[in-house]
């Protein structure tokens, strides 16, 4: 796109929709919910929030967005999807529903709750390629991990083997959970809930150079 200002979406199926949309204002870009083909078809990006993938899922056949979104996707729109978002991303998902849908994407696998059913949430501070400033605070809730990256895949963060609230990472420790191919990014936590705009700036670029 060329215009200064871009129009960029969050899908508003499910999960927190406004903190996105507030971020995503933050960093001058116009941010609009997505329910209706039409209004995807009238975006430059579009952001996927945190919420539950399987519940996602199943809306985006109801509000018949799957397909086109889909196809956007593959036509090459930015795209930002945040833990369910990630996963709805993702080429393909562990432990996840054998009826939930996947968008495409990413070609990464990923696993899902994969911190473990009883560790609700989980803090550190991460290294984050191409965010600049030092580290990003990551809130894992019920969160993904990567498992595994296609050759076209950026890893942009990393799980650090000693996490910075001195909790022992155990098997998260090294597993990816930021993720960028061309135009699509994904993180496994929610940088919407920590007011850090500097993810969503990353995208909003990433959507005006494209
Ligand atoms: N566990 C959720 C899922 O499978 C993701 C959780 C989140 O988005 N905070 O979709």
């Amino acid at each position: 796109m060329t215009g200064a200002v871009p129009t960029i979406g969050v899908l508003a199926l499910q999960g927190d929709v406004r903190e996105h949309a507030a971020a995503l204002e933050a960093t001058g870009a116009k941010a609009v919910p997505v329910r209706r083909p039409a209004e995807l078809a009238a975006v430059d990006g579009l952001v996927i929030p945190g919420g539950e993938s399987t519940t996602m899922s199943r809306l985006l056949e109801v509000f018949e967005l799957l397909d086109p979104l889909r196809d956007r996707i593959a036509d090459g729109m930015p795209a930002y999807g945040s833990c369910a978002g990630m996963i709805l991303l993702a080429g393909e998902v562990l432990d996840g529903r054998p009826d939930q849908k996947q968008l495409g994407g990413l070609d990464v696998v990923v696993r899902r709750n994969a911190f473990g059913r009883q560790v609700d949430s989980f803090e550190t501070d991460l290294a984050f390629t191409g965010v600049e400033g030092g580290p990003v605070r990551a809130v894992f809730i019920r969160a993904p991990w990567v498992e595994k990256t296609g050759d076209d895949v950026e890893v942009l963060a990393a799980v650090p083997a000693v996490t910075s609230t001195g909790k022992d990472p155990g098997a998260a420790a090294g597993r990816p959970v930021a993720v960028r191919q061309g135009t699509v990014i994904a993180t496994a936590f929610h940088p919407e809930l920590t007011g850090d705009g500097r993810v969503h700036a990353l995208f909003a670029d990433v959507v005006r150079q494209s």
